[in-house]
């Protein structure tokens, strides 16, 4: 079976990103691709904040960045902060950058956690270039391509998804992607095989496809309307299911990181773009009303909303088959986990990616659709539990939410990661896994899970040299760090809004 006709059902940021991705293939005449989308049903665009790998998926796609950080209205990101998490009135930051160095192979934080109880009173966040950065509202583009060889500073980007989606199309459509506009209405099926074959459009076209890519969003119209693949529901572990997103104006100069404040019954957003604030409230409708939940975020913006609040539902989980016959579900159509930390359109660019290196144009085979699913399950299930992380480990117990999140069982996978830190500070990254050591120490140390003992080899470099090392690591961060400049400075010199 030849693919020849690739068609995309839906034009958000998966569909765009999508398109973008597979225009190598309609710009060398290899297939033909084509996106559908309706402009009468719109997309949810509230996607705002990314994760350092999204950084490369543009340059992957040989997007010249500064072009498009001025035309999304962007900014960076060094990291999360987050406030009220572990305890109310408590913060932390989980940065993307590592801790110090590591110590033949040791990772730092073990140092830390040594001299600290040794009495060393100095937080592992002076270690970490991209904290200290975010604190002193400061952004540099570091790196060896840097005239100053200064290390790396690793960031991502806040930026306006519609903005983004419209700027991929032009991409996408400048390399033979077609687009058609119109609401599908109907999904015709092979007899036999069970392949989608068409989708018919609500003025009578039919667009016929021999790969198809549902990105058509929540309601998975191709994956589930049609194909009936079934959800894993997540919520007994995730208990949000709802948000209220509300733009704002922005007062003072852009921060360089994300925000996430805890509430009584799920959390605030707050994502700094060039021309606004993007804040939403994700909350559980088991706890909380909707008209509760917008009462909260309207009493915690700083400044007028730009637009009215927006009210979205979602089930927070994954399809059981991401790959079902000939259709492939990408974005939304996949799956949902809140954006507590920014991985949905990371998971869009993982999907992409896997899909680009699966495809063959003359076949569609059992491996390809059995890889893609197993790959993508893993991904899921990893990022599922460190979001648990976040809501577990908490002292909390001021509401019925956190009452329940505190005491709620885990999945064992989780549980274990927890034990081996409690136990003396390690942590395994496995395979592949998205979050590095960093994130999870940053997470489990900043919401109140200490140690109860050191790491045996941490101990075997105490002495007078380590700690004149150690001086030396915050030494040449905090020199970095002096010598940026301001992120506003920065981004109105590198990459200001036209
Ligand atoms: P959608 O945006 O819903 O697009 C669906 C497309 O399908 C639309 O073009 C629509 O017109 C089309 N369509 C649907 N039905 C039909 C039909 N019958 N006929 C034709 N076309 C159809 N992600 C992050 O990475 N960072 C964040 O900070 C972040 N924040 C979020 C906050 C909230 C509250 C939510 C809900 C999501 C957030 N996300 C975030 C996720 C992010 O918004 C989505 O992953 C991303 O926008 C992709 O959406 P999508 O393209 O899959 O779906």
């Amino acid at each position: 079976m030849a693919i020849d006709d690739i068609v995309i059902v839906g034009g958000g940021t998966a569909g765009w990103m999508t398109a973008a991705a597979l225009s190598r293939l309609s710009a060398s005449g290899r297939a033909n691709v084509t996106l559908i989308e309706s402009e009468a049903i719109g997309t949810v665009g509230v996607g705002e904040a990314t994760i350092p790998h999204f950084v490369a998926f543009n340059k992957l796609l040989g997007i010249d960045e500064a072009v498009l950080l001025a035309e999304v209205q962007g900014t960076f990101k060094l990291g999360i902060h987050f406030e009220n998490w572990g305890a109310q009135g408590a913060s932390y930051f989980h940065p993307f950058g590592g801790y110090g160095y590591e110590f033949d192979g040791l990772s730092f934080h073990h140092i830390w956690h040594m001299m600290r109880r040794g009495g060393d009173r100095r937080p592992l966040h002076v270690f970490n270039a991209e904290t200290m950065a975010a604190q002193a509202h400061k952004f540099a583009r570091t790196g060896p391509d840097h005239p100053e060889d200064l290390p790396p500073i690793n960031y991502a980007y806040h930026l306006d998804a519609g903005r983004y989606a419209r700027f991929l199309r032009k991409h996408a459509e400048a390399r033979g992607v077609s687009r058609a506009e119109g609401r599908v209405t109907d999904v015709s099926l092979d007899g036999e095989s069970g392949f989608v074959t068409a989708v018919t459009l609500d003025d009578g076209r039919q667009v016929r496809g021999d790969l198809f890519v549902d990105c058509s969003g929540f309601r998975g119209l191709l994956i589930e309307q049609a194909l009936e693949t079934g959800y894993e529901d997540w919520t007994h572990w995730l208990p949000c299911d709802r948000a209220v997103a509300l733009p704002c104006a922005r007062k003072g100069p852009p921060m360089p990181y994300t925000r996430s404040t805890a509430w009584s019954a799920g959390w605030q957003w707050t994502v700094p773009l060039q021309h606004r604030n993007g804040n939403g409230h994700v909350y559980s409708s088991a706890f909380m009303s909707s008209d509760e939940a917008l009462d909260i975020l309207l009493r915690n913006i700083d400044s007028e909303p730009a637009a009215d609040p927006n009210h979205l539902r979602f089930v927070t989980g994954r399809r059981k088959k991401f790959w079902n016959r000939n259709v492939v579900a990408v974005g939304l159509a996949a799956g949902f986990m809140e954006p507590l930390e920014s991985t949905s359109i990371h998971l869009i660019s993982t999907a992409v990616s896997k899909l680009l290196s699966l495809l063959s144009l003359d076949a569609i085979t059992p491996v390809q659709e059995d890889t893609f699913n197993r790959l993508t399950e893993k991904e899921y299930v990893r990022i599922r539990d460190f979001l648990i992380l976040h809501y577990k480990v908490t002292d909390r117990c001021d509401s019925p939410f956190w009452d329940y999140c505190r005491t709620m069982s885990i999945p064992d996978t989780l549980e274990e990661k927890l034990a081996l830190f409690r136990h003396n500070g390690h942590v395994f990254r496995e395979e592949d896994e998205l979050f590095t050591e960093t994130s999870w120490v940053a997470v489990m140390l900043g919401q109140g899970l200490v140690p109860e003992k050191c790491s045996p080899l941490a101990e075997t470099y105490a002495g007078p040299n380590l700690i004149h090392e150690v001086n030396e690591i915050e030494r040449s961060i905090r020199y970095l760090v002096q010598n940026m400049p301001g992120h506003q400075q920065f981004v109105e010199r590198y990459c200001p809004a036209p």
